[in-house]
């Protein structure tokens, strides 16, 4: 059985768990929250830094206290990106300390490819298309010859960040995206919002944008339920292409926007129109979450990958089709 221990931290959640094949053994997670505005990529960093001892002293006694040994564990696992640079920065040398000092390998995990890993753990997917929309990321992958492949992404920001970004210029608190969809639900009409797909991409940022203007004549209720309807539409057209371009018969869930009961349903009728079977993960599993990163950890450590400390720096652009999936047998595919 292999035991590995896996740190996420690539924006506001600092979360350690340990996993083994069979399940997350413990997990421990501190949350930062801004006070004012968005997050502030030093001050996360910051909150990481501070609460980094403390997050894994906790998870190793909770371990301990269920019976195991920290000698139980083979390796660190850490989230090496993408995400913000001094957050990434602050995880890497926790991970790189422990590493050291249990004298076990590291693994340096894509964080897109973590939220992939641990739906496909926790629900039956198999080979699934991925929607992975959280606040910095907003991604169409899917497994196919060896690499977790991009068919579609944002060309600019992320649905989340483009949801919390009109949330505050409302004057909603962070996060904005679990208010716009509480103001949706109250909605008495649609207003026109730009639709902006390009080939297999989509941009939000001017539709962020279109939605503040577009409060000066409308209501804060209509205008959150057509910009969720246009950028959630948005995403489904491209998650439909792609399970029709590659055949795949599976759609998974991922990120923290995945939480959105409109998006959820509105995914759940392309699906079923297509005959395709549509995968949400349990809520604590949807978000940022350390499991992921110790249970993709536990894949790659599996399959003989590892990172030699000297060459463990972080990538705050880390593209998820730059790695290879070695623990996925090619025929295992759909094809
Ligand atoms: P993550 O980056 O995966 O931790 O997800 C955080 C993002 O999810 C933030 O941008 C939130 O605004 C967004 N979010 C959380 N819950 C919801 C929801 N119910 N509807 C839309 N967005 C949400
Ligand atoms: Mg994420």
């Amino acid at each position: 059985m292999t035991t590995v221990l896996g740190i996420e931290g690539t924006a506001w959640n600092l979360s350690a768990a340990i996993v083994d094949e069979d399940d997350v053994i413990a997990e421990v997670t501190e949350t930062y929250r801004p006070k004012t505005g968005g997050i502030h990529p030093r001050e996360a960093a910051q909150h990481h830094a501070l609460y980094a001892s403390d997050v894994i002293e906790r998870l190793l006694r909770e371990y301990q206290d269920k019976g195991y040994s920290p000698q139980n564990i083979d390796a660190i696992a850490f989230s090496q990106g993408p995400g913000l640079g001094a957050c990434l920065r602050t995880v890497a040398t926790s991970a790189r300390a422990l590493a050291l000092l249990l004298d076990i390998p590291l693994v340096g995990v894509n964080h897109c490819i973590g939220h992939v890993e641990i739906g496909r753990w926790k629900t039956p997917a198999i080979d699934p298309v991925v929607l992975y929309v959280s606040g910095g990321n907003s991604q169409v992958l899917g497994h196919r010859a060896g690499k977790y492949r991009i068919f579609g992404e944002t060309l600019d920001i992320g649905i989340g960040n483009a949801l919390d970004k009109f949330a505050r210029g409302a004057g909603l608190t962070h996060p904005g995206g679990p208010k716009v969809e509480e103001y949706a639900r109250k909605a008495t009409s649609y207003v026109k919002m730009p639709y902006v797909v390009k080939g297999m991409d989509f941009s939000f940022s001017g539709l962020s944008t279109a939605a503040t203007d577009a409060l000066k004549d409308n209501s804060l209720e209509d205008v959150c339920y057509s910009f969720q309807e246009n950028a959630f539409a948005m995403l489904v057209e491209v998650t439909e292409r792609a399970l029709a371009h590659t055949g795949k018969s599976e759609v998974l869930l991922a990120g923290g926007v995945g939480a959105n009961m409109r998006l959820r349903e509105m995914l759940d009728v392309m699906c079923e129109d297509r005959g395709a079977s549509f995968y949400v993960p349990e809520k604590r599993f949807m978000g940022d979450n350390g499991a992921m990163i110790a249970y993709t950890g536990l894949l790659m450590f599996d399959s003989g990958t590892t990172l030699p400390i000297e060459s463990s720096h972080v990538d705050p652009s880390f593209r998820p089709d730059t790695v290879d999936v070695t623990w996925i047998a090619d025929e295992q595919e759909v094809l």
